[in-house]
């Protein structure tokens, strides 16, 4: 059956469609952070954001079922739904940002934020680091330097790529030498005529693989962005909604107050809501300058369910949970590393966490195959974890938000369990 799945899938939805691991997984169940898959086996989900509290958490499963009970049309119709979510979200802000578009997906909110930057500046370059991930309309497409698009209607002209922060390879404890290499775009982008519009970053690196960094880390390269009347996007798509434990957003830790601010996967614990806030100033800007309409998002079914999470998330304490937890793993992880000579670097942020895997800590080489290897063997122990980072050697291990001690506990003796079967190959 196994085979018969993956032949359908070249079939019917085209080739290059990637699934995880050697042996791809097949899920049918989901709750709380544990899966199923069709043979019955359980697996600990240490991996998805998305089902942020809870995988089918019952309190959206049942918000989502009486609003689509009730009625489901879009924004054009006055509803209260939108409205109270908005009022929700936005008290979670600091000033200005108090204003929201509703999207489908974090890529729409991104090419939302970047067009206001264009409406804001007149300008059309844009900044992004090189190891990114921002999302996949044609515009945001290219702000991942990986995709070295053959096609995309020529927009690369427009981006700026600087070096992503990396802790562990390059000193930068302050940040200005972020900050310098963004000046050093912005000028690069001035001379050629473009001009600059904006920087947009994820606060705190996550795709790039969550270095450690101070807080306040990000305010000189804010600080450039400002100076040159270009715009902060923070892309909170992965950080935002309580993760990184200290703050509800990143941004927060990281001491910027961003022009627009751009969510979604664990917005509507999987529900395909996300957005965007910024000031009523740029909001105003951008709708001046761009009707913008979108037939799903902010209907009453997802505004529901994105409710549904913010009450969660505050009647669960999970923002606590996430830097209770997170502090417990890296003293886990710290263990492993006392004991394991192929970890090089441990690093978290709350509820997202992992360890860097390297062929030697003089050259730091990055360990690739090997942390391939661990995935899948992780896999085969019924833990679900992944893999990011510049090199693709850290582990990725972002679970659900209602992640426990007990799950904790079970998630590192397993990774012990796999590092001591897995040597490393000369
Ligand atoms: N921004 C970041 C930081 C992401 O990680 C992702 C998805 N991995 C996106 C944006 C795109 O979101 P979506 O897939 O909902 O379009």
């Amino acid at each position: 059956p196994m085979t018969d799945l993956i032949n359908r899938r070249r079939a019917l939805l085209g080739p290059n469609m990637s699934t995880f691991y050697d042996t791809p997984v097949h899920m049918v169940r989901g709750e709380g952070v544990w899966m199923w898959d069709a043979d019955g086996r359980k697996y600990l989900d240490c991996y998805n954001n998305v089902p942020h509290v809870g995988h089918c958490n019952p309190r959206v499963v049942q918000a989502i079922c009486n609003q689509a009970a009730t009625l489901n049309t879009h924004t054009r119709y006055l509803h209260e739904g939108i409205l109270d979510y908005v009022e929700r979200l936005t008290a979670t802000y600091d000033d200005p940002l108090k204003t929201a578009i509703l999207t489908c997906t974090g890529s729409e909110a991104n090419d939302i934020a970047l067009r206001m930057a264009e409406a804001v500046t007149g300008k059309r370059g844009i900044i992004a680091t090189d190891a990114t991930y921002h999302g996949n309309t044609t515009l945001v497409s290219h702000l991942s330097k990986s995709n070295v698009p053959e096609v995309g209607f020529g927009l690369g002209q427009y981006l700026r790529h600087v070096e992503a922060p990396d802790s562990y390879r390059i000193h930068d404890p302050d940040g200005q030498r972020f900050a310098a290499k963004v000046q050093e775009a912005i000028d690069d982008l001035e001379r050629s005529g473009i001009g600059f519009a904006a920087l947009i970053v994820c606060p705190l690196f996550l795709n790039e693989g969550f270095p450690t960094q101070a807080q306040g880390w990000l305010r000189p390269a804010a600080e450039a962005v400002h100076r040159a009347g270009g715009l902060l996007i923070c892309d909170e798509v992965q950080a935002g909604f309580g993760r990184c434990g200290s703050h509800f957003w990143g941004h927060q830790k990281q001491g910027v107050v961003p022009d627009v601010v751009t969510m979604g996967k664990p917005m509507g614990n999987g529900h395909p809501v996300a957005g965007l806030v910024t000031s009523a100033e740029i909001m105003t800007r951008f709708r001046k300058s761009f009707r913008y309409f979108n037939t799903f998002g902010g209907n009453p079914v997802s505004c529901a369910a994105a409710l549904a999470v913010l009450d969660e998330l505050q009647d669960m304490n999970l923002q606590a949970n996430a830097l209770r937890i997170g502090k417990l793993a890296h003293q886990r992880l710290a263990e492993l590393a006392r004991k394991y000579d192929v970890i090089g670097d441990v690093r978290q942020s709350g509820m997202v966490f992992g360890a860097e895997f390297v062929l030697g800590h003089d050259s730091k080489e990055p360990a690739v195959a090997y942390t391939d290897l661990v995935v899948n063997r992780m896999r085969q122990r019924g833990i679900i974890l992944s893999k990011l980072g510049r090199h693709k050697n850290t582990l990725k291990i972002r679970p659900p938000m209602p992640f426990g001690e007990e799950h904790l506990d079970l998630l590192m003796t397993t990774l012990d369990a796999v590092l001591a079967e897995t040597p490393v190959a000369a």
